[in-house]
């Protein structure tokens, strides 16, 4: 038996191949290698480069192997371009996942883990944010996000499909044997930005709004480890495989960071100076985002282990600095 991981050459994706290997299951990839990379598809998966919208595809790969559950990572995720691009995101992430939802159905797949935001939620009412807090997504990514998460309560209702949606808070980090990373091209992240600013790739990084009701005024976001996220996931596989109910749970760290800290953070571990320059404010950046994830931690008994926002910065930075043009370029290009 395999699992199936949807976006299996993605940032997240890709670390969540390793892990699952690591832990000695057979994998098999999708990807359609746009935003993902074909090289950080781990070599002892089974890859199949396609788009999760071509059905006859979705159902070669079905036919061919033999699935128990999926990880759907494959979604497009950039809260700007969604706004420029809403059909975009509808097509890929919706439909996409209407297309999966029925090969599984037809296929008598019943269980997966997905990966959500917390952009469903848009502006907080209140911060430690719990999953039961009202949604409210300012952006059409985080629309799209939850439409999906819709479609899979309908199904579990009328089909018995099983779900856990994790709501990711920052995402952040790289695997500490240093194998895999964070490439997204154009960059768009804070941590990976301000590295390529420690790595003089940049002149400096831009402070989206310094005039927030925060403390310094800058946003304040909840990071957590790749690699922690990755460990809910499994969990989240085990609770389903020893029949959970389906539901939803927030994964982040309860702690926020500013912009600014993350910067100055940065240069402590970095020892490089990373100058930093102020900007307008970001359309659609919420002050503050903080998770509360004590449901994961309850119910999937989750335990996050590299928590301190130095662990997570390190790692980020040991790939950046190893692979500074990302996967194309390979070591010191
Ligand atoms: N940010 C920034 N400069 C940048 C990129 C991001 O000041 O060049 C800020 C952004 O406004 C937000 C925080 O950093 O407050 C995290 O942004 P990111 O895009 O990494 O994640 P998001 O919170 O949008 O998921």
């Amino acid at each position: 038996m395999s699992i199936l991981v949807l976006g299996g050459a993605g940032y997240i994706g890709s670390h969540a191949v390793y892990q699952l290997i690591d832990q000695k299951h057979h994998v098999v990839v999708i990807d359609n290698a746009e935003t993902g990379h074909s090289q950080a598809v781990h070599p002892d998966a089974t890859f199949y480069q396609g788009d999760i919208r071509e059905k006859e595809f979705l159902e070669n790969v079905f036919n061919k192997e033999d699935i128990e559950a999926v990880l759907h990572f494959s979604a497009n995720s950039l809260v700007g371009e969604s706004m420029q691009e809403p059909l975009k995101y509808f097509s890929n992430n919706v439909h996409g996942t209407q297309v999966l939802l029925e090969t599984m159905k037809a296929h008598n797949v019943d269980k997966i883990v997905f990966s959500s935001t917390a952009a469903t939620y848009g502006e907080p009412e209140a911060v430690p944010i719990t999953e039961d807090m009202r949604t409210n997504p300012e952006s059409a990514y985080g629309e799209t996000k939850l439409a999906m998460e819709k479609m899979m309560k309908w199904c579990a209702l009328a089909y018995g499909l099983k779900y856990v949606s994790l709501r990711y808070f920052n995402v952040a980090g790289a695997r500490r044997t240093g194998e895999i990373g964070e490439d997204h091209q154009p960059e768009t992240h804070l941590i990976p930005i301000v590295l390529q600013t420690a790595l003089e790739q940049r002149e400096a990084i831009t402070i989206f709004g310094e005039d927030y009701d925060t403390e310094d005024g800058t946003c304040i976001r909840d990071y957590i480890h790749v690699e922690d996220l990755i460990d809910a996931h499994l969990l989240a596989l085990s609770y389903l495989e020893n029949g959970g109910e389906s539901e939803i749970f927030n994964l982040g760290s309860n702690q926020g960071f500013s912009v600014k800290q993350i910067i100055d953070t940065a240069r402590k571990v970095t020892g490089k100076p990373i100058p930093a320059v102020p900007g307008e404010r970001r359309p659609g950046d919420p002050s503050v985002l903080i998770a509360s994830a004590e449901k994961a931690k309850r119910i999937l008994g989750w335990q996050p282990s590299r928590t301190s926002i130095e662990t997570i910065i390190e790692d980020a930075w040991n790939w950046h600095r190893n692979h500074p043009h990302g996967y194309d370029g390979g070591v010191g290009a």
